[in-house]
């Protein structure tokens, strides 16, 4: 296969050249190929040279013009081009051995053949000749262009030994499937299995980045299917594991809560590429194991599993290595309020949906997505009615906030300015008239303006007993 018709940017051109002027051989090599054959655009390029990748990256930037800067790390032997909007990576051909307690191998120089080999799935171990005699050409010593079409991530080396020398390669041979929508290889899926605890000797941050990936891809629940299926998903998630089951008491069973889950994910990843929104999703029930009971009236139960769940987030986004900022803040607030707009969609009362936009504040579309996917119900008219009625709970909240302004609350006086009114010292009761005129707006006993919230405080502060101080009269 000659793939010269599809290398269109001038980098391929100059890079080929330039590699014949110094009389090393030169390839695109890995994902890049990979994604050229796919047609799926992409931005980076890996080159490989069999000699200098630094050398050839220096003689490429004078060739491609002036003022082309080569990023150059000694210690790795690569070296980095920015050209227009391409990242262009340059590395010698190595051979790669492993000792078996690390992921970090030996690395010495090789053929191209050493470093195709050393490449984790069939698919990424292809490689497209530069050299002006053979410009454009294919290698692909492991049938990679077959896999494709056959559409199998499969390791071009005996999976057991490709994944015990670097087991985050089980979580990208993963990543790869849900991302491309591809099966893995039989052999390949049991050697995963056989390995799992492998993983351990990965750093959590790699292991989340590939899972990140999975989350992002088109149909998460594929992904992640996958990984509970192979076990690794226990590994470095058990809290999501544990949702998985049905339990009987007599003929009553409640439903499957880690396929919901992933239902519930695969129905906001249809509206949202929103990472931490799909991150809510996965969470948005993970304290239902521990907050299941059996009761003979109402069945089965998961009480409380919103605020436990709250509870639990920054632990997990902890043990994750997933960031401990308003990202997490996000998620904790999605899992807390996710059961609240249900109630309002069987009556919608002007102050429960004051009392929403409140809790929710500008996240409150965010909720609302996630609420509507939570309805994953099998009966279908039933899924449509209640969506019909989140509709209704929207349309409500539009003509709510466009009232009341309650959305980005801001207390319409001051606790400043209650210190200075009543000639207080900072103390409790400040919080409770504030407490006071929030409440009184949200039940909507007084508007959210100024002069009603003081008309309020004035009757309030008459009541217990508080004086006006002489220069505020
Ligand atoms: P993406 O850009 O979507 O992350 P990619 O395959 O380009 O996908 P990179 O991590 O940039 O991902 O890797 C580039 C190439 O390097 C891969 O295509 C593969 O050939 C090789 N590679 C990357 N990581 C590994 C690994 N852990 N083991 C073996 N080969 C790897």
């Amino acid at each position: 296969m000659n793939l010269a018709e599809s290398l269109t940017s001038p980098v391929f051109s100059v890079a080929g050249k330039t590699a014949d002027q110094l009389g090393v051989d030169a390839y695109v090599v890995g994902g890049y190929v990979r994604d050229l054959i796919l047609k799926r655009p992409s931005k980076d390029i890996d080159f490989v040279c069999v000699g200098s990748g630094i050398q050839l990256a220096e003689a490429i930037a004078k060739n491609l013009g002036k003022n082309i800067q080569v990023n150059v790390f000694k210690n790795f032997g690569t070296a980095q081009i920015r050209f227009e909007d391409l990242d262009l990576e340059f590395v010698g051909a190595r051979r790669e051995s492993y000792r078996s307690d690390s992921r970090k191998p030996i690395v010495e120089d090789g053929t191209l053949e050493d470093d195709q080999k050393r490449r984790d799935f069939t698919i990424n171990a292809l490689a497209i000749s530069l050299n002006q005699k053979s410009y454009g050409e294919l290698i692909d010593p492991f049938n990679g262009i077959a896999d494709m079409k056959k559409k199998i991530i499969r390791t071009p080396l005996d999976p057991d030994i490709t994944f015990s020398d670097d087991p985050l390669r089980m979580m990208r041979a993963i990543r790869f499937a849900s991302q491309l929508n591809f099966d893995i290889e039989a052999d390949t899926f049991n050697s995963i299995m056989k390995q799992k605890e492998r993983i351990a000797i990965v750093s959590m941050e790699r292991v989340i980045d590939e899972l990140n990936k999975i989350v992002l891809s088109p149909v998460p629940s594929y992904g992640f299917k996958l990984l509970f299926h192979s076990g690794l998903l226990k590994e470095f998630f058990p809290e999501m594991v544990a949702l998985h089951g049905v339990e009987y008491v007599g003929n009553n069973a409640h439903k499957d809560n880690f396929f919901h889950t992933l239902q519930v994910l695969d129905n906001v990843a249809k509206v949202s590429d929103d990472l931490w929104l799909r991150w809510a999703a996965i969470l948005h029930d993970i304290a239902k194991p521990a907050t299941k009971r059996y009761d003979k009236t109402h069945g089965w139960t998961f009480h409380g599993h919103e605020d436990k769940g709250a509870r639990m987030t920054p632990g997990i986004f902890r043990k994750l290595k997933l960031p401990m900022d308003e990202r997490m803040t996000f998620v904790q607030k999605l899992v807390r309020l996710h059961l609240r707009p249900i109630p309002l969609a069987k009556e919608v009362t002007d102050s429960a949906v004051r009392r929403l936009l409140f809790d929710a504040g500008d996240d409150v579309e965010a909720l609302m997505t996630l609420c509507r996917a939570d309805v994953t119900s099998k009966n279908l008219a039933k899924v449509d009615k209640i969506l019909r009625n989140f509709d209704l709970v929207e349309k409500k909240m539009k003509e709510v906030e466009e009232k009341d302004h309650v959305r980005n609350f801001q207390p319409p006086i001051t606790g400043d300015e209650i210190i200075a009114m009543f000639n207080l010292p900072p103390s409790k009761i400040i919080g409770e008239l504030k407490e006071t005129i929030k409440e009184a707006i949200l039940e909507g006993e007084i508007k959210n303006d100024r002069e009603e919230a003081m008309g309020l405080l004035l009757k309030v502060a008459k009541e217990r007993g508080l004086k006006q101080s002489t220069n505020n009269q």
